[in-house]
């Protein structure tokens, strides 16, 4: 990926520097930071849905509940000469600057205009409009503030336990969440929203497949068109970003962390299916294309 002439996003909020209330940077709810980092990466591949996990990060901060003085949150900015995240930060807000100019462009053809979301770097846990948000989620969209949450320690995780490694795959990752994002200001998000009060957990389960593939066509839907633009994929990109979606399909994490395979339980979408809708999107281009609500075959 060649983002060197790449002008960098201002929608990114550095939270950081704050402590999220609570246990402070370190230590969330108890857990130490190794264990957070594996819950992290599983339940983010594993699909559960930041709503459910802060029911339960919610139960969790109300069994532990700390002193009013240790909850308020400190806010510390993180001196940019002496940030070891630094590097990271500057390619998040690139490839964020790219998915703002190249929405933003493909909003315009709809005859609409695209409202970029803020992206938030955050360490631990920080507060959202979708209730407490923990590093253990892994990056997440919340519809209710339109920000995505990132913690880069996840990127950290998705190579060192997913062996889904590279520039690429990280771009992907939050092209994900965008899409998302893209979701959510098409209608999408509200429609599922409304279906979702009238189905079990188990019905609900398939038309979350149907979002999460939805994100991942629109994410290469997004690398095609950025890369029309201006070109900035290097041979080896799809491929990473492919490996990534294949090493965290439904089916390949539940194996890993059970040993079976719970279909029913799939929120995400198997990795050949994650595979497959994202070059769906990313081999056309066009966002009709990624209807994956009215597919006959996923
Ligand atoms: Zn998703």
């Amino acid at each position: 990926m060649r983002l060197d002439d790449e002008s960098e996003s201002n929608n990114v909020e550095d939270r950081r520097g704050d402590s999220g209330g609570g246990g402070g940077m370190g230590r969330v709810g108890g857990l130490g930071i190794g264990g957070v980092l594996i819950a992290l990466v599983a339940s983010y591949f594993l699909g559960v849905d930041p709503r459910t996990l802060l029911g339960m990060a919610e139960t969790v901060q109300g069994a532990q509940r700390e002193s009013p003085a240790t909850q308020s949150q400190t806010r510390q900015t993180i001196d940019p000469a002496n940030d070891p995240q630094a590097v990271e930060k500057r390619e998040v807000r690139k490839i964020l600057k790219k998915t703002e100019t190249t929405w933003d462009a493909l909003f315009q053809q709809m005859g609409r205009s695209y409202n970029p979301p803020v992206l938030v770097l955050y360490s631990g846990k920080t507060s959202t409009a979708c209730g407490k948000g923990q590093a253990a989620m892994g990056p997440f969209y919340c519809p209710g503030d339109k920000k995505v949450y990132l913690d880069m320690a996840f990127f950290d995780e998705m190579t060192r336990r997913f062996k889904a490694s590279g520039d690429f795959a990280r771009a992907y990752v939050i092209a994900h969440e965008i899409g998302h994002h893209v979701q959510d200001e098409m209608g999408i998000t509200a429609k599922t929203d409304a279906m979702r009060d009238k189905m079990t957990d188990v019905q609900y389960n398939k038309v979350s497949v149907r979002i999460e593939l939805q994100a991942d066509c629109f994410a290469g839907a997004w690398a095609y068109h950025s890369n029309r633009a201006k070109p900035f994929l290097d041979p080896n990109d799809v491929d990473e970003a492919l490996a990534a979606a294949n090493a965290i399909g439904d089916d390949a994490l539940q194996r890993a962390a059970r040993g079976a395979v719970v279909p029913d339980s799939f929120t995400h979408g198997t990795s050949a299916q994650r595979v497959r809708w994202f070059k769906t999107g990313f081999e056309s281009g066009d966002l009709k294309a990624c209807d994956t609500f009215t597919a006959r075959q996923l």
